[in-house]
């Protein structure tokens, strides 16, 4: 195949394998498997940054062994996207390093990706006072269009799974869910809600209740 493939200029099977690393991670490595010369252009750092890691199973992300952490590392330094938001949660809820979560978190998040940014304002809802307010904001904000509405709630399935397969050593999750909605009417119609209406985003009080019921959506789920 590689003296067909010769002929072809590299940026193009570049541009070509980026694509493949793009739709599918088990498309990326099938093409890699093919030949040499493929092999040595999915290894350049554009085609490392495209690659899609949405097949990438939540619950392994704690037990990587060295060829898939190393294959993990170099999509971060590459800046693949998934891959920050990925490191970005190990940091925060495995590692109990802020610091580290939100540089993952905010590179990711600032260059389009959804769940990073779902994730810091879970993170903003765990960390109290002021920086929950500003949850609640952010949050009630992408859960009020429905196009987002899908995105958080395919975002919480993910996170849901990672949870429970961590070793979580965050205390801000560790000590239980907080509680963003003061309003006391609010919080026993939320319950009456939640017992009659099941687990839908449907019905909400105001955007602190609507993150109260996120909340609730993941510890529950962990
Ligand atoms: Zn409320």
């Amino acid at each position: 195949m590689s003296s067909n493939l010769d002929s072809i200029p590299k940026d193009l099977l570049t541009h070509i394998l980026a694509r493949v690393a793009t739709s599918s991670l088990n498309s990326y490595f099938n093409v890699k498997l093919s030949c040499k010369m493929l092999k040595e252009v999915a290894e350049c750092s554009n085609v490392y940054k495209c690659i899609s890691l949405d097949e990438f199973p939540m619950d392994a992300l704690h037990d990587m062994n060295g060829d898939v952490r190393s294959f993990i590392n170099r999509c971060v330094e590459c800046e693949n996207l998934d891959a920050l938001y990925m490191l970005g949660m190990i940091e925060y809820f495995s590692c109990n390093n802020l610091a580290k979560a939100l540089v993952c978190l905010n590179k990711s998040a600032s260059l389009g990706h959804v769940g990073a940014y779902y994730i810091i304002t879970i993170i903003l809802l765990l960390s109290g006072k002021d920086f929950k307010q500003r949850g609640v904001t952010l949050l009630s904000a992408m859960k009020s269009s429905v196009e987002y509405r899908e995105k958080v709630k395919y975002y919480r399935e993910k996170l849901i799974k990672f949870l429970r397969s961590a070793k979580t050593r965050n205390p801000k999750v560790l000590n239980g869910r907080p509680t963003c909605c003061t309003n006391d009417r609010h919080r026993f119609l939320e319950t009456n809600a939640l017992a009659s209406v099941g687990n839908t985003d449907n019905y909400v009080f105001c955007d602190a209740c609507t993150c109260d019921r996120e909340l609730i959506y993941i510890f529950e789920g962990i």
